[in-house]
């Protein structure tokens, strides 16, 4: 075979610039070059770093200036397939930013090595030196003396200027691993425990210890006694202290030396939840079988929606389909807005699925993305054919994607905000699964407007399933009316006489609550009561957040905090009072209207660490917590058995949110949340707690009148010129003079002005106008929803380039925002 004399590749590199570049092939790497490997080229304006970069193209075309060479082929095979590189090309155009951004969110860390990766011996390394080659060996040594290393100087200390593919094979054998993947996975995660004091390992010892309380007439340590004990399976397993009441007679306990508590590391990557029996049909009910049917009658290419109430089986229908695909040796995509919540679903699956069901998302090592990466790829043993994630999923190589299913198609969390991409997670499945001529399947129990309006226009198929599986009643929603209960005495606190009894029913009868704090804009704030100064972020326009556990204000934008203050900063008033309402605020308060119930809150800041949600809901679906209270986080995709009652102690700071969006989103909100109540029986109780029970959006929750909501919605977008009827696009400025800053926005909403008219709204400060010391401002343009606005968002972002080429400019930053949510 002839060989071309020069070879050139372009190559995508993991970084916020535009475009490929272009580097040339050495004669030796000419067969090895191939669309879609990683190859190692140098970059930067020094030369002194290295990248593995990706191949987009090969060709002959010589380009002007003298390209350098590439240095070494990393990849025996693609890594990326044509497809997945048409899918990132189509995010970045429509999302306006770089492929270079896409391609950096798109891959797993683990296969992004470059020279300035640092490196750390893998904790799983067997030390089994024997099996190291002799560069491998020089790596291994310099590491154990040095336990963080960058690459390069890897490089340098042992003389192999072409050192990548050496590490690359080195990660792959799980010899070293990649340094920020080693922070990432190994923090170790400390709980204190229970256990029996050792002299009360018999059974004489604890009959005695029973009899010496009893007599004493200390019930309430007898009582907690038996509760550990039967949670221990009597002391034969350690218990969480979190898992008990925490009263004073478990304190006692403790100080007695009853019980030891201990500290203790937990393990890192517990399976999700424990019944993992295969199941192997499911039967549809009447209405299920229609709408499977209704689903599968429509072309492969189709974009369908799912509307089926709360409860109404649709995982069941879902697996049916994806069944089919699986039989048929194809894959499926199967997205959920936030992995966390979901270790149910992932159970589902599995036990349906099995070993071919692959989970992937951003809490995973990076060692285990780079696992499922590979068994997505492989045509071979171990495929992955059900792959199941957040939006990160949809980055995933598939080799056959078949069906992509989008459940709670509605919910905010499809929407990356930061870093650009800014994308809508299911917007781009429906794309992905056009590129592949793949079904799409939208669900929910809520459609979004804009998903139910393509649904009534023909756009989209639409299924419907209006019953709970089971035969079991939606619950009865109703309002506590706040401004009467409060002006009768019957308010405490944050919660009405209502809202208590139905709780302390629950309770009663063995049942289990969930409590829904909104805790956006409401969080607690310090307040000075002379001059009603609120402690405010120094770097962002914000109020300060009170925390209980550091004792001290803290923002939620940037981190910065201090400690309480004892006198107000602007008049040294000492009366300070705390105003609002968090989580923390009313788990502590329940513990005082109930003391013997065992509450646990679920937010941003109970579940930081990693797997903690696993355990918190594996201790709600055991019962060993009464009431869950938390923020939207409670409110999504969980199926609980014994949870009757659930309440919402404020709905008007949900209601009341300026966005075009916010009743949507309150309608949704409230009916999701609702929707865990009573799922397994007759008795649901839904309580929403509001001072305005009249407004419209409650009456619809409480007729769950989907319809109506999406005519009133659908109309006022179209009046006020919103999607689905506009597309809009927002631009943000940011710079940490204000000056500056409105000069530069000026300048730039001048120049989209000349070209797009009217469409062109703003510039305007956003709610939240300085963040992190810069200071925001934001440009909006609307299209007509037909309109063809690639050339348009190609010239928006011409003028942005032009922005920052102006004097005094360079640092203004401007980034785009597609579809605004
Ligand atoms: P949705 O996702 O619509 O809220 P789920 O799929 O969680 O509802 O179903 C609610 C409950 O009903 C689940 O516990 C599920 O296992 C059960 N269920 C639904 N359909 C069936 C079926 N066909 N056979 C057995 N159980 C079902
Ligand atoms: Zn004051
Ligand atoms: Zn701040």
């Amino acid at each position: 075979m002839e060989e071309k004399e020069v070879y050139y590749v372009d190559v995508l590199l993991p970084l916020h610039l535009p475009g490929t570049y272009t580097y040339r092939v050495p004669r030796e790497l000419h067969d090895e070059v191939e669309v879609g490997k990683r190859v190692v080229v140098q970059f930067g304006s020094k030369n002194d770093k290295m990248y593995s970069a990706l191949v987009r193209r090969i060709h002959a075309t010589a380009p002007k200036w003298r390209a350098k060479y590439i240095l070494s082929v990393l990849d025996e095979e693609p890594v990326v397939t044509e497809r997945q590189l048409q899918f990132w090309e189509w995010m970045a155009q429509y999302y306006m930013c770089y492929p270079g951004d896409v391609m950096a969110m798109a891959m797993p860390a683990g296969m992004k090595l470059a020279s300035e990766s640092a490196l750390s011996i893998h904790p799983d390394f067997d030390g089994e030196l024997s099996r190291l080659t002799k560069y491998e060996l020089q790596v291994v040594n310099l590491l154990t003396e040095h336990p963080v290393m960058r690459v390069l100087d890897i490089s340098r200390a042992i003389g192999v200027q072409k050192i990548m593919p050496l590490i690359r094979t080195m990660i792959e054998r799980e010899v070293v691993m990649m340094d920020e993947e080693l922070r990432e996975r190994f923090v170790p995660r400390k709980s204190v425990y229970l256990r029996l004091a050792d002299n009360y390992s018999s059974e004489e010892s604890q009959r005695a210890l029973f009899d010496d309380l009893e007599r004493k007439k200390r019930t309430k340590q007898v009582e907690m006694l038996m509760q550990y004990l039967q949670l221990s399976h009597f002391g034969k397993d350690l218990v969480a202290k979190r898992t008990l009441p925490q009263t004073s007679a478990l304190q006692t306990l403790i100080k007695n030396g009853v019980l030891v508590a201990e500290e203790r590391v937990e393990s890192r990557l517990r399976d999700y939840g424990d019944d993992l029996t295969p199941v192997t049909s499911i039967v549809l009910n009447d209405e299920q079988q229609s709408a499977f049917t209704s689903l599968n009658s429509g072309n492969r290419n189709a974009v369908n929606l799912l509307h089926g109430v709360t409860s109404s089986g649709k995982t069941e229908v879902y697996i049916k389909l994806i069944d089919e695909q699986v039989r048929a040796g194809h894959q499926v995509l199967f997205l959920l807005p936030e992995i966390a919540l979901t270790t149910q679903i992932i159970n589902r699956l599995r036990r349906y699925f099995g070993d071919k069901v692959g989970v992937y998302h951003s809490r995973f090592s990076a060692s285990q993305r780079v696992e499922v990466w590979q068994r997505t790829k492989t045509r071979e043993a171990g495929r992955y054919q059900v792959l199941l994630g957040a939006r990160s999923a949809l980055f995933l190589p598939f080799t056959d994607l078949s069906l992509v299913i989008v459940d709670e198609e509605h919910d905010q969390s499809y929407k990356q905000y930061d870093p650009a991409p800014r994308y809508q997670g299911r917007d781009a499945a429906i794309y992905l699964a056009h590129l592949w001529e793949a079904h799409t399947i939208l669900g929910s129990a809520t459609p979004s407007i804009e998903s139910y309006h393509n649904a009534t226009t023909g756009k989209y198929g639409l299924a419907v399933m209006k019953q709970r599986y089971g035969g079991f009643r939606l619950p009865q929603v109703e309002c506590v009316d706040m401004k009467q209960e409060t002006r009768e005495g019957h308010v405490h606190g944050h919660f009405s006489d209502t809202l208590l009894t139905a709780i302390r029913d629950a309770l009663a009868n063995r049942q289990q609550v969930i409590l829904f704090q909104n805790r956006r804009g409401f969080a607690l704030r310090l307040e000075c009561d002379d001059c009603h100064h609120i402690p405010q972020c120094v770097h962002c326009d914000v109020s300060l957040v009170y925390h209980k556990a550091s004792n001290s204000l803290r923002c939620h934008y940037c981190g910065y905090s201090i400690p309480v203050p004892a006198e107000c900063p602007a008049c040294h008033s000492t009366r300070l009072r705390m105003v609002g309402v968090g989580t923390e605020r009313i788990e502590e308060d329940l513990q005082i209207h109930f003391p013997d119930a065992r509450v646990a809150r679920m937010d941003l800041d109970s579940t930081l660490q990693k797997n903690q949600y696993v355990e918190l809901l594996n201790d709600f679906a055991e019962r060993r917590i009464d009431i869950l209270v938390g923020t939207q986080m409670v409110t999504k995709g969980l199926d609980f058995e014994h949870v009757s009652v659930v309440g919402v102690v404020n709905a008007d700071n949900l209601i009341n949110y300026p966005n075009f969006r916010s009743y949507e989103r309150a309608f949704q909100q409230l009916t999701q949340v609702s929707g865990r109540a009573g799922r397994h029986g007759d008795t649901g109780r839904v309580i929403i707690q509001t001072y305005n029970p009249a407004h419209q959006i409650l009456q619809k929750v409480i007729d769950n009148d989907y319809e109506g909501l999406f005519c009133d919605q659908d109309n006022e977008r179209r009046v006020f010129r919103y999607p689905p009827y506009y597309k809009l696009i927002e631009i943000t400025l940011k710079h940490r003079d204000s000056n500056v800053l409105n000069a530069a926005a000026d300048w730039l909403a001048a120049q989209m002005r000349s070209t797009f008219g009217t469409r062109v709204m703003g510039p305007e400060y956003p709610l939240v106008s300085r963040v992190r010391a810069l200071y925001l401002k934001t440009i909006t343009v609307r299209f007509e929803k037909n309109e063809n606005i690639a050339g348009a968002k190609q010239l928006i972002m011409q003028m942005a380039d032009d922005l920052v080429k102006q004097e005094g400019w360079g640092r203004v930053s401007v980034y785009f925002d597609v579809d605004p949510m």
